[in-house]
C-alpha cells in the first residue's frame, strides 16, 4: 500500500469524508495546486536526467527530533541541461549544495529545490552532487512522514512512513515515482543505546566516539524514494532462513516473545507470493519485518508491522468472513507489496491501484494457497462490501493525487473478475506470474499493464480495463425474460462504448458463458427468470433482470 495499512485504513475513513464531499459536490475533484503539481507532475527538469544512486547519510537525534546530514545524488543527464529539480520539504534547511566543491545555486519552491549548474551538464554525463540538510521536520498527521515517539519503557523510537506526503518529508531526493535509483547506501547515525533498521543488507555499524553510532545499509535493486525507511529504535533481533533468503525480525524486547511466535507467518507468506510470482525479489537484500507504531508499510525488504502481533486486522475480522483471522493482515498484505509496488511499482500515483490493487489481490491468492479456492473466493467477495463507487480508480495524472480507497477492494475484485474472463485457471496462474516477471523491477503505467494482457490472451480487454478503473459504475448485465416464447435477451449497460465481457450465467454448477455486448441479443433458456443466475461470485458486476 503505499502507505500502509495503517495509512490505508485511516485512509479508508478519511476517504470515505471526503468521498461524501466529492458525491455532495457532484464529484468535481478540486483543482491541484501549484505544490501538488510541482511535486506531482514529471517536469522537465526531472525528465532530463535518470538517477543513478543515493547515499543518504543522516545524522538522527531523538531528543531533539532534529535531522543533519547529506544525500549524495548521482545522476545522468539525458539531455544538455543546467538545471535539474529535487525535492525538500520546505519545513527543512538547504545547508549547500556541492557539486565537487563547487557550491551551487538554488531556488526552493513549495517542496520543490531547482538547482542551477554553472555549466551546461552534458547529455550522457554522469554527476554527483552533495545535498546537505539540517531541520526539525515536520510530523505530519496522518501518520505519514517522520515521527519521533518514546517506547513504553521511555526509549527513544524514531520511525518513517511517509507515501503520501512524500519521502522529501525527512531527506533531500528526486521525490517522484516515475525514476528510481539502481542501488542506494543508508547510513543511519543514532545514539549508541539504539538500532537503526533501514532497507538492504545491513554492512555493520561504527562508533563514532561521540555518543553516536553509524549504522550502514546498502539496497542492492532499485528502490522507491518513499520505500526508503529508518526505524530507531531499542530493537531487540531474531533471524531465520528460508532456504538461501535470510529473514531478519526486530521487535521491542516486551514484545519479543510474541515476535517470535507472529512472524512465524512471514514463510507462509514468502512461500505462497514466490509460487505465484517467482523469487522473493529482494533477495540479496533479505526479508525484515520490523516492529513499529503504526500499522504497517511496505518498506523494501524492511516491512513494517505493527499490528499488535494478532491475526486479522488490529484483532478484528477485517473481511468479515471468518477467514481473515485465521493471518496476520499486516503481514501477508504489506509483503504483497514486495512484488507490487516495490518490485513492479507504477509511474504515476494516479496509477497506484498496480500496488495497492494487485496487493489486495495476492491477499485474496494468498487464502486460495494457504485454505482452497472456495475460501479464496468466499474472502474476496467479502471486499465487495468495502467498495464505494463513486469516483473512478485511476485519477488524474501528474498532480500527486491519491486515488480513492476502491483501488484496493475494486481493484481486487476487478483483478479476480479477468481471471474469470480467462476461465483457465492454469492459464491464469500462468499469466499472472508472467506479468510479474515480465516488468518486475520496472515503474508501469495501466497502458503497460492492459497492452500485456490484451497481447497474452489475444482478446481486446481495453474496455474492460477502462470500465473498471477509469468509470465509476461497474458494469451491468441487463436481462430480460420472455417466459412465453422461452427465451432471453442480455447486454452490457456500462459507460465504455465497445464494452464486451463474456460472463457465466444460468444455473450454478453448470453455467454457461455467454458472450454479451452492448447490443441486445437473444437466446433460449428453460429457466424461469426467478432461477436463472448469474456467476457474480466470479465476475464483479450488477445485474438487472426484467
Ligand atoms: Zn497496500
Amino acid at each position: 500500500m503505499p502507505q500502509s495499512i495503517f495509512r490505508k485504513i485511516i485512509f479508508t475513513t478519511v476517504l470515505a469524508v471526503s468521498c461524501s464531499t466529492f458525491s455532495a459536490h457532484g464529484q468535481t475533484p478540486s483543482v491541484p495546486t501549484h505544490a501538488d503539481i510541482l511535486r506531482g507532475e514529471y517536469g522537465p527538469y526531472r525528465a532530463n536526467n535518470d538517477l543513478l544512486s543515493y547515499h543518504l547519510d543522516v545524522r538522527v537525534d531523538p531528543e531533539k527530533k532534529y535531522l543533519s546530514g547529506k544525500n549524495s545524488i548521482r545522476f545522468k543527464m539525458l539531455k544538455d541541461d543546467t538545471r535539474i529539480q529535487l525535492d525538500l520539504h520546505s519545513a527543512l534547511n538547504v545547508d549547500k549544495i556541492l557539486l565537487g566543491a563547487t557550491p551551487l545555486k538554488y531556488e526552493r519552491d513549495s517542496g520543490a529545490v531547482f538547482i542551477d549548474f554553472p555549466e551546461t551538464l552534458k547529455a550522457g554525463g554522469e554527476y554527483t552532487i552533495d545535498f546537505y540538510y539540517s531541520g526539525n521536520p515536520v510530523e505530519a498527521a496522518r501518520f505519514g512522514g517522520i515521527t519521533f515517539k518514546k517506547d513504553s519503557s521511555g526509549h527513544s523510537w524514531v520511525n518513517t512512513a511517509c507515501e503520501d506526503i512524500g519521502a522529501s518529508v525527512w531527506w533531500p531526493n528526486k521525490d517522484q515515482w516515475r525514476d528510481e535509483v539502481e542501488n542506494m547506501e543508508i547510513s543511519v547515525s543514532i545514539p549508541n543505546d539504539l538500532v537503526d533498521v533501514s532497507n538492504g543488507k545491513f554492512i555493520g555499524k561504527t562508533d563514532l566516539g561521540d555518543g553516536y553510532t553509524r549504522w550502514d545499509w546498502l539496497v542492492q535493486y532499485p528502490i522507491n524514494s518513499y520505500d526508503v525507511s529508518l526505524n530507531i529504535g531499542n530493537y531487540q533481533h531474531f533471524s531465520d532462513k528460508l532456504g538461501d533468503l535470510s529473514l531478519d525480525f526486530y521487535a521491542l524486547p516486551e514484545d519479543l516473545e510474541k515476535a517470535k511466535t507472529q512472524f512465524v507467518q512471514a514463510k507462509g507468506m514468502l512461500e505462497a507470493y514466490q509460487h505465484y510470482f517467482g523469487e522473493y525479489p529482494f533477495i540479496k537484500d533479505g526479508y525484515k519485518l520490523i516492529e513499529v507504531p503504526y500499522s504497517g508499510m511496505e518498506h523494501q525488504s524492511a516491512v513494517t508491522y505493527g499490528n499488535h502481533f494478532t491475526n486479522g486486522y488490529v484483532g478484528r475480522d477485517w473481511t468479515g468472513v471468518g477467514i481473515s483471522t485465521r493471518f496476520d493482515f499486516i503481514i501477508i498484505h504489506e509483503s504483497a507489496h514486495e512484488w507490487f509496488g516495490n518490485s513492479i511499482t507504477a509511474q504515476d500515483r494516479s496509477d497506484m491501484w498496480i500496488h495497492e490493487g494487485w496487493a489486495t489481490y495476492l491477499e485474496c491468492i494468498y487464502v486460495e494457497y494457504m485454505y482452497g479456492k472456495e475460501d479464496g473466493l468466499k474472502y474476496t467477495n467479502a471486499y465487495k462490501t468495502k467498495v464505494q463507487n463513486r469516483q473512478p480508480i485511476i485519477t488524474q495524472r501528474g498532480i500527486n493525487g491519491t486515488p480513492p480507497q476502491d483501488e484496493y477492494f475494486k481493484g481486487a475484485l476487478f483483478i479476480n473478475t479477468l481471471r474469470s474472463i480467462v476461465n483457465d485457471d492454469d492459464r491464469w496462474f500462468k499469466l499472472i506470474h508472467d506479468f510479474y516477471q515480465h516488468f518486475k523491477y520496472q515503474n508501469i503505467m495501466t497502458e503497460d499493464v492492459v497492452a500485456y494482457f490484451n497481447q497474452q490472451t489475444g482478446m481486446n480487454l481495453t474496455p474492460v480495463f477502462d470500465q473498471y478503473l477509469r468509470h465509476t459504475a461497474l458494469p451491468t448485465l441487463e436481462l430480460k425474460f420472455n417466459q412465453d416464447d422461452g427465451t432471453y435477451s442480455y447486454r452490457w449497460k456500462a459507460d465504455e462504448p465497445g464494452f464486451a465481457m463474456p460472463i457465466r450465467v444460468g444455473k450454478k454448477d453448470n453455467w454457461q458463458t455467454i458472450q454479451p455486448t452492448t447490443e441486445w441479443k437473444t437466446m433460449a433458456t428453460q429457466l424461469s427468470k426467478d432461477d436463472f443466475d448469474v456467476a457474480t461470485d466470479l465476475y464483479f458486476v450488477n445485474v438487472s433482470k426484467q
